[in-house]
């Protein structure tokens, strides 16, 4: 890959890329660059100079923040003012709203695309935009801005993001039941889901052994999330979601989405053994031994209308995965050819 340029102000952005660098592939703390498809020659355009809180409003819930700003700097100023980002991730700011990695951690939870109020980008061809507003209350017209959240840095370059918070709750306790049975673990689910205050993070795992775990983050006021952790048995533990699975040394990981009306038959589909982990929000990973294994599970996610791709194994088998509705990848095609038309962001 070619040097990095690695602008210090925002309007430095729109005037490289009108300069026609040739291909580009945009880079945030560059984490996860290895994941994604080899840019042979591409030029980086690396924002992790562009590291600032432009602004940070506590009354109305809502900050400005430049890309390159790390998420664990966000959270200290937020703490700061008894405010929170209400969704799972690491890295930039920039980097997380373009990867989604997690989605919502759990049912109707925060997520990026519901905290994305609006955001100013540039074009492969160097033209800004701006898109969405700084505002809750927004204007009329499409949320072009929202194409951020999952385009991993294909569609435009993000240069600004407004974003929407929310008070920390007056009490927090991550809590986990281990050693379970998978009928005890789906019950726990459900009565975890039930609650009159239900977690906002909600996490099932099997261990490689085969145990299942139930882990969450209770959130309201402290008198019912303790009576909750005693009435469900719920032991505290260190803060985290087990998404994403560490990388088995052999075999495949197929990541999908399940709703939890599917998860029951997921946990039956799944290889006899190897770790597997799923959100409350539906995202899940599970690791396979072998490609025949792995088959057989994207099988069932096809049947049962789950999607799901291979994400780690073998180069030749990555990014296989269950059909891709035909109307949706047109849709993409067409804006990936209406925003980059000469296909610049690798
Ligand atoms: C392929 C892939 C797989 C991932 N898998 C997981 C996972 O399993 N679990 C997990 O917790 N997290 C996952 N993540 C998210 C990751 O852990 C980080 O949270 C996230 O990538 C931000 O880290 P970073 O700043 O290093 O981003 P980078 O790795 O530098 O960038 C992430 C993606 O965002 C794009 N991007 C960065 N900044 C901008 C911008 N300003 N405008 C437009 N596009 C931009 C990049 O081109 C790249 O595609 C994944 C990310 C990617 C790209």
């Amino acid at each position: 890959m070619n040097a990095t340029f690695a602008p210090e102000r925002v309007e430095e952005v729109a005037h490289w890329l009108r300069q026609r660098p040739g291909r580009v592939r945009v880079v945030g703390g560059g984490s996860r660059q290895h994941e994604l498809p080899d840019c042979d020659g591409a030029a980086r355009l690396g924002l992790g100079r562009l590291s600032a809180i432009e602004r940070l409003d506590p009354g109305d819930l809502t900050c400005t923040v430049l890309p390159g700003l790390e998420r664990r700097e966000l959270d200290a100023a937020l703490a700061g003012h008894g405010l929170e980002l209400p969704c799972l991730g690491e890295g930039t700011l920039g980097g997380l709203f373009a990867s989604d990695p997690v989605g919502p951690a759990a049912h109707g939870a925060g997520n990026p695309r519901g905290l994305l109020l609006g955001c100013d980008a540039v074009l492969a061809d160097g033209t800004p935009f701006k898109a969405g507003a700084r505002v809750v209350k927004s204007v009329a017209g499409f949320d072009v801005h929202k194409l951020l959240v999952g385009s991993r840095g294909t569609l435009f370059v993000a240069t600004r993001l407004h974003l929407r918070l929310q008070a920390r709750p007056r009490a927090v306790r991550w809590v986990e039941r281990d050693e379970l049975a998978i009928d005890e673990a789906l019950r726990l689910c459900r009565a975890l889901r039930e609650l009159p205050a239900a977690p906002d993070v909600l996490a099932l795992r099997r261990s490689d052994g085969g145990a299942y775990a139930v882990c969450a983050r209770l959130v309201g006021r402290t008198r019912l999330v303790d009576a909750a952790a005693t009435q469900l048995a719920l032991q505290d533990r260190e803060p985290g979601a087990p998404l994403p699975l560490p990388s088995p040394a052999t075999g495949e990981v197929v990541r999908g989405l399940a709703l939890p009306s599917a998860l029951a038959g997921l946990c039956g589909a799944l290889p006899a053994r190897g770790a597997f982990a799923w959100l409350g929000g539906g995202r899940f990973e599970a690791c396979s031994p072998d490609p025949t294994t792995t088959d057989r599970l994207l099988a069932w996610c096809t049947a049962n209308g789950c999607p799901a791709t291979i994400v780690a194994g073998p180069a030749s088998r990555r990014g296989r995965g269950t059909p891709l509705d035909p109307g949706e990848a047109r849709l993409a095609h067409g804006l990936r050819t209406a925003l980059d038309p000469d296909g610049i962001l690798a």
